[in-house]
């Protein structure tokens, strides 16, 4: 028999290399296998089983590695899919799905060692550390190395070695979650059980829960998960920022304890690797986790959720460029497995399957506490508090209300989607503002709590010092404009001088645990207000939180994308929906210099649907997602010309070889960026992926091109 092995590298194409497999050795189809590849040993996975005829010689496959069959066939199905719908290299979507450790030659499952107690009797003749240890077995029969860690190990292999204690191997080390909140088992409200019920009688397999903030969706999710692994399946549940959500781990793993995982990218590798194999030898029943967790190895997975389903991170921004949630419709059809997409603010693609019957459609109209509702929201036109003669970084309605809020003891929030002190330093001389040496874009101005001062360029993480004279013109007039985060919590301290103020941004949040306290701070009201950027719009359930101020709403609503205002209408909603989410009603301060767009138009009455509808018929029009799809190839170079050139002459020969598609070229918005050049070619059709694929096998793409398959970022 022969196998054919993937490896975690570039070698032939995605179909793997062929072994023979020796009579003596068990494997299956994603087996881990050791193998000879030129002159080393190699891990590789058994992607197929055969009895062909092979017309060259090969090698035998050397041994397999501990843990057996580590993919379900289903998940090598997968992995070949993702490869193929996105255009990447199967051994990077291997790379994706399994831990680092594994290709290693020493890689193996982290079981605990437990030590236990035999039945021989003590001899008086211990030590004293000896006799410590021998104690402790009298109230518990196993301990963990670890909770052993006190004492030296030479002491307890002395005590094996005397027949007294047996060494064995345990479970996996999880993570720890402390939980804040003491919660009660809650009976769901009629609304919920209806929704509960439904997506377990319905035949489709993926339904879609929009339900406003507040609504009791997280709810419904745990009580579904409960369901599940009471029938022996595992669930994922996924939420865009896992770090950024303590209260949802928190929520679950009252009820989960021992049997939940998490995976994020704040995890170290080795707390990654255990947490992985626990899911992998079934330890672990449900697994929260960011969109990673959608390759999590829950080979009996029953449930997938997706919370916040319209979050753009779902979207991977490297090679394999997958978006979760159609990985996880893969995932259903190739296990039966459910989906749930919750969001109170679905993608305009997810509510347009809802709408044409595609998905199940469930909705939560109302807030599910007694007394909740939705908050009031006010749009303030800074214009006018310019006309009054109000230079301030807030209106009076806002200054007045945080002034309130401080004194009824409630909390606030402020939202401001721009980190650093402020947008940019610009010379009141002759106009220039200062720019990033290496990419298209103007550096941002940063102060530490010192006052010392630095410029930083978000795109590529450079620092520059700022510049005593304009390189321009040599004039003194360089002054910074434009607000960020720092500036805010600055002024806001400078208007009430006792008010404990935090700030929850980039450069606030390096720490694995750094949301995970603030957040606890904000609960224990250590802290009255609260200025972050789009990070503290992702679920915070505080039910003293009654005022809500966005300080600027227009950073983003001019970004040049089709997608612009939906954004922006989420991002309201989401950062609006922070405000009066228990007993005490919530009041939202939005300001603008743009009252009458329509995503804030739409945020002020808390209508979806109308915004929902305006913007379906303006992509029809347009021949947008979702009446089309889009593929955008990037070109990246240090040189300019070399770079439109590769541009323009894919998209002519696009326009040669693709019939029936739109296709069109643009220099990224950001045209330069860390020193290299970029530009798009965009494909767009009813099926451009079946049209590229074909494309392809005639015209292999030059070195440099990255496929970006229904991107969610067009620029
Ligand atoms: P969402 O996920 O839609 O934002 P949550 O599920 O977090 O809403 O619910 C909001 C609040 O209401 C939470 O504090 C939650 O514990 C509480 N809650 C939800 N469902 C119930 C219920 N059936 N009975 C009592 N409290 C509930
Ligand atoms: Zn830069």
């Amino acid at each position: 028999m022969y196998a054919e092995i993937l490896l975690p590298v570039k070698i032939g194409h995605n179909k793997g290399l062929t072994y023979k497999v020796p009579q003596n050795l068990n494997i299956e189809i994603g087996s881990a296998v050791r193998i000879p590849l030129r002159n080393q040993i190699k891990t590789g996975i058994v992607r197929e089983l055969h009895q062909k005829e092979i017309s060259f010689n090969t090698k035998d496959i050397i041994s397999t590695k501990e843990g057996g069959q580590i993919l379900a066939p289903w998940q090598i199905e997968l992995a070949e899919w993702v490869a193929d719908y996105y255009f990447a290299p199967l051994y990077k979507v291997l790379k994706t799905m399994l831990p680092k450790k594994i290709w290693t030659s020493t890689s193996k499952i982290p079981y605990e060692t437990i030590y236990l107690r035999t039945d021989k009797e003590a001899p008086s003749s211990l030590g004293s550390k000896q006799k410590e240890i021998i104690e402790l077995f009298s109230t518990k029969k196993i301990y963990t190395r670890q909770e052993l860690k006190a004492y030296p190990l030479a002491t307890i292999k002395s005590l094996i070695k005397k027949g007294l204690l047996t060494e064995s191997t345990g479970d996996i080390k999880g993570l720890q979650h402390e939980s804040l909140h003491q919660s009660s088992p809650k009976t769901l409200a009629p609304e919920q059980q209806i929704i509960f019920d439904g997506i377990l009688s319905t035949k489709k397999p993926i339904s879609l829960l929009h339900g406003i903030t507040g609504s009791g969706k997280t709810e419904i999710y745990l009580q579904l998960a409960q369901k599940m692994v009471a029938q022996g399946k595992q669930v994922i549940l996924m939420a865009p920022e896992i770090s950024l959500t303590p209260q949802l781990i928190d929520y679950f793993a009252d009820y989960f304890q021992g049997q939940l995982a998490v995976l994020h990218s704040k995890l170290s590798l080795g707390e990654r690797e255990r947490e992985w194999w626990r899911i992998e030898q079934g330890q672990a029943k449900i697994i929260i986790g960011s969109r990673s967790a959608i390759f999590a190895p829950a080979k009996n997975v029953g449930l997938i959720i997706m919370d916040e389903e319209h979050e753009w991170s779902y979207k991977q921004d490297q090679t394999p460029y997958y978006h979760t949630r159609d990985v996880a419709f893969k995932i259903s059809e190739l296990t039966g497995a459910k989906i749930i997409l919750g969001s109170a603010t679905p993608d305009i693609q997810t509510r347009y399957l809802a709408e044409t019957g595609k998905i199940n459609l469930f909705t939560l109209k109302n807030r599910i506490l007694p007394g909740s509702s939705l908050p009031q929201v006010q749009l303030i036109d800074m214009r006018a508090e310019l006309h009054k003669g109000n230079l301030s970084i807030f209106s009076d309605q806002l200054a007045n209300s945080l002034a309130q809020t401080f004194q009824n003891k409630e909390q606030a929030i402020l939202f401001l989607n721009r980190r650093g002190h402020s947008s940019s330093m610009l010379c009141r001389d002759c106009g220039h503002t200062l720019q990033c040496n290496q990419c298209d874009v103007s550096l941002t101005c940063h102060r530490s709590r010192a006052g010392n001062e630095w410029l930083t360029c978000h795109h590529c993480g450079g620092h520059k010092n700022i510049p005593e004279k304009c390189p321009e013109c040599q004039g003194a007039a360089i002054k910074s404009i434009g607000i960020g985060t720092q500036r805010v919590e600055e002024e806001l301290q400078k208007l009430f001088p006792t008010m404990r103020i935090a700030r929850a941004d980039k450069d606030t949040t390096t720490q694995k645990d750094s949301f995970q306290k603030l957040y606890k701070a904000l609960k224990n009201h250590e802290i009255d207000v609260l200025v972050g950027t789009q990070m503290i719009g992702k679920g915070l359930d505080l039910p003293n939180v009654t005022l809500v101020g966005v300080v600027l709403a227009d950073i983003g609503l001019h970004i040049p994308d089709f997608r612009a205002s939906e954004r922006n209408f989420q991002l309201m909603m989401q950062v609006a929906g922070r405000a009066g989410r228990a007993e005490k009603p919530g009041q939202v301060i939005i300001q603008t210099y743009n009252p009458e767009h329509p995503s804030l138009e739409s945020t002020k009455e808390h209508h979806y649907l109308p915004f929902y509808e305006t913007e379906l018929s303006t992509r029809k029009t347009l021949n947008y997602p979702p009446f089309t799809r889009t593929i955008k190839l990037t070109f990246k170079s240090f040189d300019q010309k070399n770079c439109s050139q590769a541009a323009l002459e894919l998209t002519n020969l696009f326009k040669k070889e693709i019939p029936n598609h739109i296709i069109d070229c643009a220099p990224a918005l950001i045209y330069k960026k860390h020193n290299k050049y970029r530009y798009h070619v965009y494909l767009q059709g009813p099926n451009p992926h079946q049209a590229l694929k074909s494309f392809l096998q005639k015209h292999p793409l030059k070195e440099g091109w990255v496929i970006d398959v229904d991107p969610v970022v067009m620029n």
